[in-house]
């Protein structure tokens, strides 16, 4: 059994969904599950939906016209009978947002938002199992939320591992003896069956519990990328793709911040040693990234940039030590505010920490932390990871900044820095 996974850039369009058919098609005969996000940008779009139901923006129908009209164009594109059922269940799928929004926003807005943005990932594989149904008959639609079973926390729902284990060894393994499975990313269900979402980019990681429950024989991701590369294009013209890559140091650049791996991907696998293959779906036969249980260093530096930063420094009002106790306050305030730390350096009377700009989660962050700290803080600035660094590439990214802050381990090196020009 091998599981692949299409993230929402694989599906953006008619061309891409032909696409990737053609790539199932090349595996005529084998046992497979597809995990694939909703197309495009639709998680964003739904977001906003989310954001004008429970502020009663005018422009709410608006967005979801918008929406609709996205899929339908695809729709049509795909299926020239209009007849095709598809069309109903597309409908039927939206109707549910419909309801929703009918009545006045009541419920808790995490709830709300699971229940509109999920949408998204129903029906992309709805669209896509029944465009491959028109190619091969054995495939079927896999409601995704049958077998991974969260706690009740929306938005980033905790998996239930012993229950979803079992549902998807007893129950959805033997389907897939059958049929090839087109099941959705990012959503399961609580125990009293409310959809529930696993976090932004979450549909990897879906992918890799279904991987680890169904003891797969590999998981491959297919990407816009031609695999991991040692840093984004964005920042470097010269960038190396990664041929192979240990689970050890693909969870480092994951939770560093590399976007083309979702952090909790890896070790779901990693502890049944399923291989992750990273490929392009662009070139589908080309050599991407092999992700295994490796023992040799990267062969490159890797570089992963993070933009738009804030850098927070707290120090105890009565100028007390950072000690122990200090610390749980400090992480379960940014635990409850939902703010990821990307990097932290604690000293003697203070203790510092960088994490992405979101100017609500700073500001109420801000009033519960002043209450028992002092406070400053920067914003603006640009935290760059490097593992196994050197000072030649130490110096190649601090050319022309101001550091703020540097946190080395023996392979990891972090850097907190902004442009000099911009410093007063
Ligand atoms: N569609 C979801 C998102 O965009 C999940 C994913 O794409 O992985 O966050
Ligand atoms: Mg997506």
């Amino acid at each position: 059994m091998k599981v692949f996974k299409f993230g929402g850039a694989s599906v953006k369009d008619a061309e891409g969904i032909k696409n990737v058919a053609s790539i199932i098609g090349k595996h005529k005969g084998e046992r497979l599950l597809i995990v694939v996000s909703a197309m495009g940008k639709i998680t964003n779009k739904l977001e906003e939906l989310t954001t004008a139901y429970l502020t009663q923006r005018e422009d709410l129908h608006q967005i979801f016209e918008a929406v609709k009209q996205y899929h339908f164009g695809i729709l049509n594109e795909l299926f020239t009978d209009a007849n095709h059922p598809v069309f109903n269940d597309i409908v039927n799928t939206f109707v549910e947002i419909d309801w929703l929004i009918e009545e006045e926003p009541n419920d808790a807005p995490d709830y709300i938002y699971d229940q509109i943005v999920s949408i998204g990932e129903l029906v992309s594989s709805k669209i896509l199992a029944a465009y491959l149904n028109t190619l091969q008959p054995n495939v079927n639609w896999v409601d995704a939320r049958n077998f991974i079973h969260t706690d009740n926390t929306y938005r980033e729902g905790l998996v239930n591992w012993e229950k979803t284990n079992a549902e998807i060894e007893h129950n959805l393994k033997p389907l897939l003896m059958q049929y090839i499975g087109v099941t959705q990313g990012f959503i399961g269900s609580t125990s009293e069956n409310f959809t529930t979402t696993l976090g932004r980019d979450g549909s990897d990681y879906s992918a890799a519990i279904f991987s680890a429950c169904l003891s797969a024989e590999s998981l491959t991701i297919w990407k816009d990328v031609p695999g991991v590369l040692n840093a984004d294009p964005k920042w470097f013209d010269e960038t190396e793709r990664i041929p192979q890559l240990s689970y050890h140091d693909a969870i480092e650049l994951a939770y560093y911040g590399a976007t083309v791996i979702h952090p909790k991907t890896i070790k779901p696998i990693q502890n049944k040693n399923i291989p992750l293959y990273v490929r392009s779906f662009l070139q589908p036969d080309a050599e991407g990234t092999d992700i295994s249980e490796l023992k040799n260093y990267l062969p490159v530096p890797s570089f992963i940039f993070k933009v738009n930063q804030v850098l927070l420094s707290i120090f105890p009002k009565d100028f007390s030590f950072i000690i122990e106790e200090n610390l749980s306050d400090i992480f379960s305030l940014f635990h409850n505010h939902r703010i990821k730390i990307n990097t932290m350096l604690n000293s003697a009377i203070s203790f510092s920490i960088s994490f992405d700009y979101d100017e609500k989660k700073l500001e109420s962050l801000m009033a519960d932390l002043s209450a028992g700290y002092k406070v400053k803080y920067n914003t603006g600035v640009e935290l760059v990871t490097i593992r196994y660094y050197n000072q030649k590439t130490i110096d190649r990214v601090t050319l022309n900044k101001n550091v703020l802050l540097e946190v080395k381990s023996r392979h990891t090196c972090q850097i907190v820095m902004r442009d000099k020009k911009e410093t007063t």
